[in-house]
């Protein structure tokens, strides 16, 4: 369990001084204790209070990076077993498996598979950030010219090298240089010296059980070795058996702090399906609970967007809706004739409205006004999206400069403030746009500034 305020304050020195940019010794303990504040900001704290204190406060499922650079995926730093008791924090990484049993002509299309499926939705990036690399012949030369051909085609790419043999994981790794690809795995036959290898070159480790018990003995066995980084697999034969060790793993580690299973877990759908929707099926179980990265035996674009959606709806933070920031927004190269509408900044809903006046190819200034996301109803009942918040953020926004005529479009539903705003802006003209978004096109079409 973390630590509380009170204990906290018990190890400062209390000397009340404000060094740490807080009033009080109390008001930083509060602030450390709720996660809001780093204890290194006190400059009187011993560097063995300051372990102490990082340790209680550390997550029980400990955060795990790879990669290097502009590209590093962190997974794990989970804290919750429901996403409504606060948020997830790391959604798992998603990856596309390329073998040595492969040709080129199949390894070059995986890998222009995994640069190709990218999407954006409401502002969020969706793309895989992962390609696992199983060795099939025991040729660490054969390998490594593998891992040298994705890392020169796809150096975005974080990988996981695959491998019961050191010499051959140690090949691959070579070739990987400063970034961190993990190395899998241990099992009970070589772990030893994969965690030689680990330690040598720097790159967490993936722990390959067979059963919950082992996978539990091996992480401890591994922990006692000095590794910090480690990544769970414990084998399960079945689907069913996949999904309760994922639970079992979670719950252990935050309900009772059970280090062995403290650490994100790494899964293989495709070893409990015998086709790609079944597989997928199976994927999208494991995003919600409680995947650390996923291994996809291949990518199929109508199978993948569904996936990558999933994960960003289940690792949004529920507490902080997507918004947009407040402004003017130029759709379709607007003029001075153009017309103006205005919306909240809900993300969807920028996203709707805005590519719905796209769509029109009607030059359009789109004014998103701070609603603090929510959306227009909402934002309304909550006196954010009201006749005078409207009307102060129209007269400081700058529009009037862009446009000569005074018409400003409202959406449809805040019809009944129409009276109101054309009071608090005497120099406008209020018209009521339709209700829903795709209404936009040809209202916009029949526009005219005069
Ligand atoms: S810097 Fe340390 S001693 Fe000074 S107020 Fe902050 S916590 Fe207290």
């Amino acid at each position: 369990m973390g630590l509380t305020g009170i204990q906290i304050l018990g190890m400062l020195p209390k000397k009340n001084c404000k060094e740490c940019g807080f009033p009080t010794c109390l008001a930083f303990a509060m602030k450390v204790a709720a996660g809001q504040a780093d204890i290194a900001a006190c400059p009187y704290v011993s560097e063995e209070v300051k372990e102490k204190i990082a340790e209680a406060s550390a997550p029980p499922i400990r955060t795990v990076k790879l990669g290097s650079g502009d590209h590093v995926l962190a997974i794990g730093g989970e804290t919750v077993l429901f996403r409504h008791e606060k948020r997830f924090e790391h959604p798992p990484g998603i990856g596309i498996l390329v073998t040595t049993g492969m040709d080129e002509g199949e390894v070059s299309s995986r890998i222009e598979k995994f640069k190709k499926y990218r999407w954006e939705r409401v502002g969020v990036k969706l793309e895989p950030e992962v390609i696992a690399v199983e060795d099939k012949d025991g040729d660490p030369a054969k390998f490594s010219a593998l891992v040298k051909k994705i890392r020169e085609e796809a150096p975005e790419a974080v990988l996981v090298l695959m491998s019961d043999k050191k010499d051959v994981l140690a090949a691959g790794a070579k070739e990987c240089g400063e970034h961190k690809a993990l190395l899998y795995g241990a099992t009970m036959d070589n772990y030893k010296e994969m965690a030689e290898l680990a330690k040598e070159t720097g790159f967490p480790l993936a722990v390959k059980g067979d059963s919950l018990a082992e996978t539990a003995r091996l992480s401890e066995e591994l922990m006692k070795e000095g590794l910090k980084d480690l990544v769970l697999d414990t084998g399960p034969r079945g689907v069913r058996e996949l999904y309760e060790d994922q639970v079992i793993m979670r719950r252990a580690a935050i309900k009772k702090r059970f280090k062995p299973f403290g650490f994100p877990s790494i899964t293989f759908p495709y070893r409990y399906a015998n086709n790609l929707v079944l597989e997928y099926m199976i994927a999208s179980v494991l995003v919600a609970k409680y995947a650390g990265m996923i291994v996809l035996s291949d990518f199929r674009g109508d199978l993948l967007y569904p996936l990558m959606v999933e994960r960003m709806n289940i690792f949004t933070d529920p507490q902080r809706p997507l918004v947009v920031e407040e402004g003017i927004y130029p759709i379709n190269g607007p003029d001075e004739e153009s017309p103006v509408c205005i919306t909240c900044n809900f993300a969807l809903t920028y996203f709707i409205v805005s590519g719905e006046i796209e769509g029109s190819r009607v030059p359009t200034w789109l004014l998103i006004k701070d609603t603090e996301g929510l959306s227009v109803l909402t934002a309304w009942a909550a006196g954010k999206f009201g006749a005078d918040t409207i009307a102060e953020f129209v007269k400081k926004s700058g529009i009037a400069e862009k446009v000569k005529h005074r018409k400003l479009i409202i959406p449809g539903y805040l019809a009944s403030i129409k009276g109101e705003l054309e009071e608090e802006l005497p120099d406008w003209e209020i018209i009521i746009g339709p209700r829903e978004a795709s209404g936009l096109p040809s209202f916009l079409k029949e526009w005219k500034a005069a």
